[in-house]
């Protein structure tokens, strides 16, 4: 049981400005304070992350805001799914104490002006084919978050690793006092991880979106079995996967899971990362090659809403 209930009748209490959050959050600095970022349209893997929160802290704050400086692409910011009644369902599902949902103008009241760039760790991958200002808008939006919430701990998703990369070394390189723990990628049935953009891909692109999963575990099966390390030959056998879907990656490496530098010969602990456009949407994922659990449908338990996701059939 969290620390205040019965505090707030209505849980999760939902603030909208930066100002009242500081001050609820007074009440709470001696508080283990679990934290967990996101952009809303929320799904099993942000619930995920929630639980891990509830399970380790004594109180839960997530927040809900599509930060338009991490966007590169205008019809991206426009179309990514928004539903904050159902969100708001889930979050007092999930038992989520406080949920933030500042306005574009709460969070940057005089304009997108300060920026934090992370260094070569943000230049390539995610970095490369969405520009400089990506990671830049999700360094600063986060290092915002966290000076508002002063959380204990913060929740971030492997799906993203990249990102994790980038917030893990702007908190090191800032100095800011926040423990960050990963948790692993929630996933379909069919190995697609679960994403808030999944909602917009079609029955067919659907099918087709397994490619990436596939391309991994093709990679991890190469490696683990076949003794495969050279990263351009893995490389390629993750392509050769996914074309067989109709799919052209626009990146497909193993990479160092610290540097995210690119590597020549992968080890255990490489990642394989990949990001594919599958009709409209664009979908990233990746795996660490001693992951072999990583697909298996038992480290998802209570994995499948098929209210919010139907597996195509
Ligand atoms: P987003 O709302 O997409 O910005 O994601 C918010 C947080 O949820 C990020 O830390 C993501 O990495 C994490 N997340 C997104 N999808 C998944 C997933 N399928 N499994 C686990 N975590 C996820």
């Amino acid at each position: 049981m969290s620390y205040h209930a019965g505090f707030h009748k209505q849980r999760p209490v939902a603030v909208a400005s930066v100002l009242e959050l500081r001050q609820l959050l007074l009440k709470y600095h001696q508080t283990k304070i679990g934290f967990v970022p996101t952009m809303g349209a929320l799904h099993e893997g942000h619930l995920s992350l929630i639980a891990r929160a509830k399970a380790e802290c004594d109180l839960t704050v997530v927040s809900i805001f599509v930060n338009p400086t991490q966007f590169d692409r205008q019809d991206d910011l426009v179309h990514y799914p928004r539903n904050e009644t159902q969100d708001l369902e889930l979050l007092r599902g999930a038992g989520a104490d406080i949920v933030f949902l500042p306005s574009e103008e709460e969070m940057y009241p005089t304009g997108d002006g300060t920026k934090i760039f992370a260094g070569r760790i943000a230049e390539l991958f995610e970095g490369e084919h969405r520009g400089l200002e990506h990671f830049a808008g999700v360094a600063t939006v986060v290092t915002k978050l966290l000076s508002i919430i002063n959380p204990t701990v913060a929740y971030f998703g492997e799906k993203d690793a990249q990102q994790v990369a980038v917030v893990k070394r702007v908190v090191t390189d800032l100095l800011l006092p926040v423990q960050i723990c990963t948790c692993p990628t929630v996933r379909e049935e069919n190995g697609l991880a679960l994403s808030s953009r999944n909602t917009r891909l079609s029955a067919q692109e659907h099918l087709q979106a397994q490619a990436l999963a596939l391309s991994l575990q093709e990679g991890q099966q190469a490696f683990w079995d076949e003794g495969v390390t050279e990263a351009s030959l893995l490389e390629q056998r993750g392509r050769q996967t996914m074309r067989s879907f109709g799919v052209e990656p626009e990146y497909f490496a193993a990479v160092d899971p610290v540097s995210f530098q690119p590597v020549i010969t992968a080890l255990p602990e490489s990642l394989l990362i990949v990001a594919a456009h599958v009709g409209t949407v664009r979908l990233i994922d990746n795996v660490t090659l001693n992951n072999r659990t990583a697909f298996a449908r038992s480290q998802q338990p209570g994995l499948v809403d098929t209210h919010l996701y139907p597996l195509a059939q």
